[in-house]
């Protein structure tokens, strides 16, 4: 198993301060499903510590984008790259918690919500035991998205937005220094989703960088410090506080 990559982080802080790599790194990059272009020369840095939301029409290609910055996608163009190294070769999985859209409707798994969040500490301990203090993070992480009370229920017997919370328990058990969170709060009620803001708004105070795609314009005004819109290519990027819907839309 690898290291504590908190060490590796800390080697590099001391290496080269000025230097450190950004988190995310897209130059130029292109990409289609077929010949046809979903996303077209898109050029993105986010720095540690960011706190931004992706928004668009559907289609626009805002999972595709994620999934390419995550390197689960390869582009066909450009570059893009993941803490400092190419993110199709970035294999660092404890750094990162992503939570795919639409997690919460799979209905497959009969497996309960402590086992799933349990999966999120697998990149630490590889699939070998967890010790105590595993065990203490994922129970954490099952209360932090008010799930205690459900804990040992199968997720098949949820309701969408209850399973989508045990997903973003499982990434938040994970303690990744990057959450990349897709459309997380569809299919939640208004008060989880209050919560899971609030939430957000901790991890970001705590510095761990945050990347969300949400619809809801009002909740990303209100809590994601920058906005990048993005219909094939990008529209805006920018503070949040700029950013207007009508602005966006009159260059789409
Ligand atoms: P968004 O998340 O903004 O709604 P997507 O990135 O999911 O947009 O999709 C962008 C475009 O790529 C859409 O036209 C969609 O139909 C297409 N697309 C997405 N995923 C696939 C796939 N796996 N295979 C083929 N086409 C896809
Ligand atoms: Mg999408």
């Amino acid at each position: 198993m690898r290291s504590d990559h908190r060490d590796d982080a800390d080697e590099a802080t001391t290496e080269s301060n000025e230097n450190r790599p950004s988190v995310v790194e897209l130059a130029d990059v292109s990409f289609g499903y077929t010949s046809t272009p979903v996303v077209e020369d898109i050029s993105v840095s986010i720095d540690a510590g960011e706190y931004v939301a992706v928004v668009g029409p559907n289609g626009s290609g805002k999972s595709t984008l994620m999934q390419l910055l995550l390197g689960l996608l390869e582009p066909d163009t450009g570059t893009a790259e993941l803490f400092g190294v190419d993110a199709t070769a970035f294999d660092d999985g404890a750094r990162v918690g992503y939570v795919a859209q639409r997690a919460g409707t799979s209905r497959e798994m009969p497996i309960t919500v402590r086992e799933v969040v349990k999966m999120g500490r697998f990149p630490h301990v590889g699939f070998g035991r967890l010790s105590a203090a595993d065990w203490r993070i994922v129970d954490r992480a099952i209360d932090t998205v008010g799930m205690s009370a459900f804990a040992d229920r199968r997720i098949t017997q949820l309701s969408g937005g209850q399973r989508q919370r045990a997903f973003i328990a499982r990434a938040l058990a994970g303690e990744a220094d990057l959450l990349v969170l897709d459309e997380p709060t569809v299919g939640v009620d208004t008060e989880s989703v209050d919560a899971f803001y609030g939430l957000l708004d901790s991890l970001h105070a705590e510095g761990i960088t945050v990347l969300l795609i949400e619809h809801d314009l009002q909740a990303v005004t209100e809590h994601a410090e920058r906005v990048i819109c993005l219909n094939g290519e990008i529209y805006f990027d920018g503070p949040s506080a700029e950013f207007t819907d009508s602005a966006a839309l009159a260059r789409a």
